[in-house]
């Protein structure tokens, strides 16, 4: 296998070159083997209907012009691309109506174990839903509230209850280019009817389709799952935790659990800490059990990383369970677990791996389920055999930041954005930059995301951050307070000094770039700065993306307003016509543009001209380092 480093961290590369010597492959190893299809990588390869599939390269490498049905290429890539939106918001939206199904389930007291954690959550979201609060006790207040979310998925007229969230002007974009989502549900089923063969064939109006499913992801699933994980697990606030391969521990049962479902990490949460569970594993040699996850740090679990880093947690030989649910799971953990002691353990009914052991985590026996997992990780612990390349690099963490956390951080009593405002008006915080998206083996994964969160603090841009990006950012270090603040430019500092936050702020998993929206909203209704969310001195970026989600992601943020810069290879290269429409024409529609660049310097000075000419604009004083 070719030596070449491909990690951004040194822990996670010293895993890889371990498992190499043993013939151990990783998604690392895969990217280098398995180059893309140039056609597919690009947008060019319609596979639709069985007369094709259509790939617009011939054999000597000019274009076609027409697929067999005469659709052009730009039908084409606009075509995948939104195929690839409506792929990402059902992953999401999926996600979320488990949730909203969940609340309604524990709001009639039809499952134990969950309880409504965060009143002051659920009675805002009432308020937003135009639901009266008033002597009602909680349980019949989180039904409705359950009920008025559930209705957002099968919605066949109107608008998703969470629009009138949106700044106004930003909805009257929306409504002259008829993007507004109805129901979640209809969205994704027109997304992939006007994708059959013969239906749209306009690039402009398909493109405008992605926008409008996508929006139904933002301002519906999304912003659904965060509100209601708020109101069953509590609303985040900043908290420190511990990240990187280290947060196992030689001496400990140690339980890894992968995926996105609050439920389970929770349940988990509940039972290592039950002390007839903690005897038990003392009772085969441990001194203690950890639980570390991949991807969230949910619920303030520490994390081991982002995706690239699943594989990894497996090789160091002392995972003792590994315990998946849903979303960016990689099946190869069985392939590697054979080599050592681990379980693994699958646990939705949607996401099987074959030749995996399955424990169906079924809301009805979530208890009983998560103790069978736990004492099987236990009696695992005892057949560890001494091989894999154990690393003890741990970093501490501050995270756990959202919308209510930062009304509470700006030096006032009435939860406002003032401050924060007034620190991007006078140029002392140069503007916000999202962080978000994927890790990537294609990319030297992690490391990309590091070395852009460094720079941007470096130029006082205050980043939030979320998904894997987020992930990498904590094993580096990165969410470090005392780290990072002497990283961050005069202005950052000293207005993070002020706030008591860091310049660099977790805000949680996928879904929770909904919790950006909802800070720029916020932000927008302060005023003093931009009266709609376009306009504000703001650029998303997703430089290591791969997932369907965060073209969801990416559109979403577009049409409200943002311009967004994604990295790697673009999946709408083969059509410049595509391209044109999403940046120039989205620009001039919504101020939101979504770009592709390769080139992560490009993507750094892409996000200053951004930010800048958003600060002209809205003539705020000029930046000046260090002014
Ligand atoms: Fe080819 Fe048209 Fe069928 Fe696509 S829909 S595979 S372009 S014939």
């Amino acid at each position: 296998m070719p030596d070449c480093r491909m990690s951004g961290n040194k822990a996670a590369e010293q895993i890889i070159q371990w498992g190499r010597s043993y013939w151990m492959e990783t998604c690392f190893d895969r990217a280098q083997a398995l180059k893309p299809c140039p056609s597919g990588a690009t947008g060019a390869c319609c596979r639709i209907c069985h007369m094709g599939p259509c790939r617009f390269v011939h054999s000597s490498e000019e274009r076609v012009e027409k697929g067999i049905c005469g659709a052009r290429l730009a039908t084409v890539v606009a075509r995948n691309f939104l195929r690839m939106a409506a792929a990402g918001v059902a992953a999401h939206s999926d996600h979320a109506r488990e949730l909203a199904i969940m609340l309604l389930r524990v709001a009639r007291g039809e499952i134990t174990g969950f309880d409504i954690r965060d009143t002051k959550k659920l009675h805002r979201m009432a308020g937003i839903l135009g639901i009266e609060v008033d002597g009602r006790d909680k349980y019949d207040l989180a039904e409705e509230v359950a009920e008025r979310l559930i209705e957002d998925f099968t919605r066949q007229w109107g608008i998703l209850n969470y629009i009138k969230r949106v700044p106004e002007k930003t909805r009257e974009r929306w409504e002259r280019w008829d993007i507004v989502p109805v129901g979640i549900d209809r969205e994704i089923a027109e997304a992939l009817h006007r994708t059959n063969i013969g239906v749209d064939h306009d690039p402009d109006t398909l493109l405008l389709g992605a926008l409008r499913v996508s929006l139904a992801d933002g301002w519906g699933g999304s912003m659904i799952a965060s509100d209601i994980t708020d109101i069953l697990f509590g609303t985040p606030n900043p908290d420190k935790s511990e990240a990187g391969f280290g947060i196992f521990r030689d001496d400990h049962v140690n339980l890894l659990v992968i995926g996105h479902n609050p439920a389970l990490t929770k349940t988990l949460m509940d039972v290592i800490s039950e002390p007839d569970i903690i005897e038990y594993a003392r009772s085969k040699g441990a001194q203690g059990i950890t639980l570390g996850d991949i991807f969230g740090m949910q619920q303030g679990v520490p994390t081991a990383g982002g995706f690239t880093n699943q594989e990894l947690c497996l090789i160091m030989g002392i995972i003792d369970a590994a315990v998946v649910d849903r979303q960016c799971i990689m099946p190869t953990l069985a392939d590697l677990a054979y080599n050592f002691h681990t379980k693994v353990i699958t646990t939705s009914r949607k996401a099987h791996i074959q030749g995996v052991l399955h424990m169906p985590f079924d809301l009805d026996k979530t208890g009983e389920t998560a103790r069978e997992i736990v004492t099987l990780a236990i009696d695992n612990y005892p057949n560890r055999t001494g091989m894999g390349e154990k690393v003890k690099d741990r970093a501490v963490v501050l995270s756990g930041f959202s919308l209510e956390s930062l009304e509470n951080m700006n030096g006032d009593m009435r939860f406002s954005f003032s401050h924060l405002n007034n620190a991007i008006a006078e140029g002392r915080i140069r503007g916000l930059v999202g962080l978000v998206g994927c890790d990537n083996p294609r990319v030297q994964a992690t490391g990309v995301h590091t070395c852009l969160a460094k720079e941007l603090v470096k130029d006082d841009l205050l980043i939030l951050t979320t998904e894997c990006g987020a992930a990498a950012c904590a094993v580096s270090g990165l969410l470090d307070p005392e780290n990072i603040l002497k990283e961050a430019g005069p202005g950052l500092r000293k207005t993070c000094e002020e706030m008591a936050i860091p310049p660099i702020l977790h805000l949680g998993g996928c879904n929770d770039n909904s919790r950006i929206l909802n800070i720029l909203s916020a932000i927008v209704s302060e005023g003093g700065l931009s009266d709609e969310i376009g306009g504000l001195p703001v650029v998303i970026i997703a430089p290591e993306w791969m997932a369907e989600k965060e073209i969801a992601v990416g559109c979403y943020f577009a049409a409200s307003g943002i311009p967004v810069i994604m990295g790697g290879t673009s999946p709408v290269e083969a059509s410049e016509d595509v391209a044109r429409i999403m940046t120039e024409i989205w620009y001039e529609r919504f101020k939101g543009a979504l770009h592709f660049e390769p080139d992560y310097e490009r993507m750094y000075d892409m996000v200053i001209e951004y930010i800048d000419r958003a600060r002209e604009e809205l003539n705020l004083k000029a930046y000046e380092f260090g002014a």
